[in-house]
């Protein structure tokens, strides 16, 4: 039996919110969901709410990737039509039905296998290479589309919110459908869409996940390159990286260096160390 050097940290954005990241883990796969958050005053069809969804289907992929050897987007597929089956009289059909971004890696002998639907971000660090960064970058790209008017609102303040709830309801109009982007809801098809690869363990050194909310560092803040990121998980730890990004949050409260829908947003990162 192999070691597993495996370490994570997952914060709400706020104390008194429920966290709608998801965390799992075996002692061979890691499962990390973001949960898309419905903006108070839009519907969402569900009684149950995003974090329930996260959290359900995060723990039925858990399990699901235990039971199953199969493709991580056969677990995926099962995994999201029996979360859909728990929901009992929800509509399902609703645009704005609770979803997540998945990402998925499983050690099996020699291989890994990874699997990520929309923007959260594994970042493997190949031995000898530079990082390499799968990031599933349509949902950004509809998205450009959209952020005008919020990234002109100050952050913080009701036109903010407001300019959020519009942002979502159009980008809800592109979610699951051929030509937008793919997310993790009611729809089982959606797991063919994931971008899914495979590489020799003996490769790759680490592997870091993050959802959005740790990747900003990176990714929107421009505080830290990959390579650093992935020196800060390996000596401080995912805690000390969240850690980072709330520092960075705080010092921008109304968004006005950095242009983002949540000032500060769930966070979740985890580090596997493979060599
Ligand atoms: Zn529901």
């Amino acid at each position: 039996m192999t070691d597993v050097r495996l370490t994570l940290a997952t914060e709400p954005a706020y104390p008194d919110r429920p966290n709608e990241d998801f965390i799992g883990a075996t002692s061979n796969a890691v499962v990390l969901l973001d949960g898309a958050g419905t903006p108070a005053g839009l519907q969402s069809g569900c009684s149950h709410g995003v974090a329930w969804f996260s959290h359900t289907l995060g723990s039925t992929l858990v399990a699901g990737i235990t039971q199953n050897a199969g493709p991580l987007t056969e677990i995926l597929a099962s995994g999201i039509k029996e979360t859909a089956a728990q929901h009992d009289t929800c509509d399902l059909d609703h645009p704005g039905t609770p979803s997540a971004i998945v990402v998925m890696l499983r050690r099996t002998g020699d291989t890994l296998d990874w699997l990520i639907l929309a923007d959260s971000v594994l970042v493997l660090d190949i031995i000898g290479a530079e990082p390499m960064v799968i990031c599933d970058e349509r949902e950004s790209i509809v998205g450009k589309r959209y952020r005008g008017p919020m990234n002109e609102a100050i952050g913080g303040t009701p036109q903010h919110s407001d300019a959020l709830s519009v942002y979502i309801s159009a980008m809800r109009g592109h979610r699951n459908i051929d030509g937008g982007f793919w997310v993790a809801a009611t729809n089982p098809h959606a797991a063919e869409q994931a971008l899914t690869g495979s590489a020799p363990v003996d490769q790759i050194r680490t592997a870091a996940m993050l959802s959005d909310g740790a990747s900003r560092l990176v990714d929107r803040f421009h505080l830290a390159t990959w390579r650093q990121c992935l020196d800060l998980l390996e000596h401080d730890g995912p805690d000390v990286l969240i850690r980072r990004v709330r520092a960075a949050e705080r010092s921008d409260l109304d968004g006005s260096r950095w242009k983002r829908g949540k000032i500060f947003d769930d966070a979740t990162a985890a580090y596997w160390t493979f060599a």
